[in-house]
């Protein structure tokens, strides 16, 4: 099984690695603008392989994604300190612009993985630039808020000393700074939230929460500040993408895809928990949020809308 990645830098290696690692798929390509560094990290990843599992790593051209299953697209720029991921988007829709042709004519059969940023806009034009070409929407979903789900039930999950995939929780709306936790919905096993905590006589206080919201919504800008950029939580997320369609696993994730209307905003894309199997995004699931629950995803949804309105020329 054949797996493409198109921006081999912090991000896109990463992902690989991640990939190697685990032994998900049997050969990784390599694409990147910059043919000497991914042809650097095609060598630096494949003498992993023989401490990982049986898997071919090499860098390509387009052409050479051919028969691909599963194509992520990390390429662009990344977020420099103090830079929101807004920022970013003109750039990058640039950059989308060139490659998604590229990717489709060689790859027509691929599930297209976006870990660009701005997450949610790349993926919005990334499905408008591919369905043009007559690509179904279903195969294209971006990484969306999969990370902040994870760093969201970590944190919740330490502080209630129950095991991570055991907090049923999601990080819903813009990857970024308008991102939602719907404390209403999370579960712990079958009980909710406040159930669990008064049955076992755990305190998590209004305080305690802004602080889990703000480690999980900022995490990106202190790790940014810390070391130049994220990436080893991305590429374990974008690994465990890529194995959830590789094996058809029938994941719950909070991928983003687009959504006719979300919140009373139209025509957005945006994370919610969705079924994503071999095909891509199976299904939606809808969510019974409480009243600032739905408008703080009103918020995030036309924060999005915006951007995207202001996009009229890409
Ligand atoms: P990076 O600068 O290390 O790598 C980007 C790579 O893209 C470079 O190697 C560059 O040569 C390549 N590239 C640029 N234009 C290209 C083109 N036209 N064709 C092919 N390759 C091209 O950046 P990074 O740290 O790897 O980040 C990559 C992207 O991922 C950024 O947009 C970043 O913001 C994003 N990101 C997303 C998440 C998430 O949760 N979704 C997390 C971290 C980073």
């Amino acid at each position: 099984m054949k797996i493409g990645i198109i921006g081999s830098g912090f991000v896109g290696s990463t992902a690989a690695f991640a990939i190697l690692m685990q032994g998900i798929g049997r050969e990784i390509i390599l694409v990147d603008k910059n043919r000497k560094r991914s042809a650097a990290e095609a060598d630096d990843l494949y003498h992993a392989v023989p401490f990982a599992y049986p898997l071919m790593v090499r860098e390509g051209d387009y052409p050479d994604l051919s028969g691909c299953r599963v194509i992520i697209i990390s390429a662009g720029v990344s977020q420099k300190p103090g830079e929101s991921r807004i920022d970013l988007l003109k750039r990058n829709a640039a950059v989308f612009r060139d490659i998604i042709p590229s990717i489709l004519k060689n790859a027509p059969e691929a599930v297209l993985i976006v870990a660009t940023n701005p997450v949610d806009i790349m993926t919005h034009l990334t499905v408008r630039f591919a369905t043009e070409g007559g690509f179904p929407a279903h195969r294209i979903f971006g990484s969306g808020t999969t990370l902040d789900t994870a760093r969201f039930r970590t944190l919740l999950g330490q502080h209630l000393g129950i095991d991570a995939p055991h907090v049923h929780a999601y990080v819903i709306g813009e990857h970024g700074d308008t991102e939602v936790l719907p404390w209403s919905l999370v579960k712990i096993g079958s009980v909710t939230l406040k159930e669990f905590c008064d049955r076992n006589g755990v305190c998590l206080d209004e305080r305690m929460k802004q602080e889990i919201d703000d480690r999980v919504r900022n995490a990106a800008y202190r790790i940014i500040e810390g070391k130049g950029a994220t990436y080893y939580g991305i590429g374990s997320a974008l690994a465990k993408l890529t194995d959830v369609v590789l094996h058809d696993q029938r994941a719950i994730l909070s991928v983003c895809t687009p959504i006719d209307e979300v919140a009373g905003v139209s025509d957005v894309t945006l994370s919610l928990p969705h079924l994503v199997g071999g095909d891509g995004v199976l299904t939606r699931f809808p969510l019974t949020l409480q009243r600032e629950e739905e408008a703080a995803l009103h918020r995030s949804a036309a924060t999005l809308r915006q951007y995207l309105d202001g996009l009229e020329t890409v």
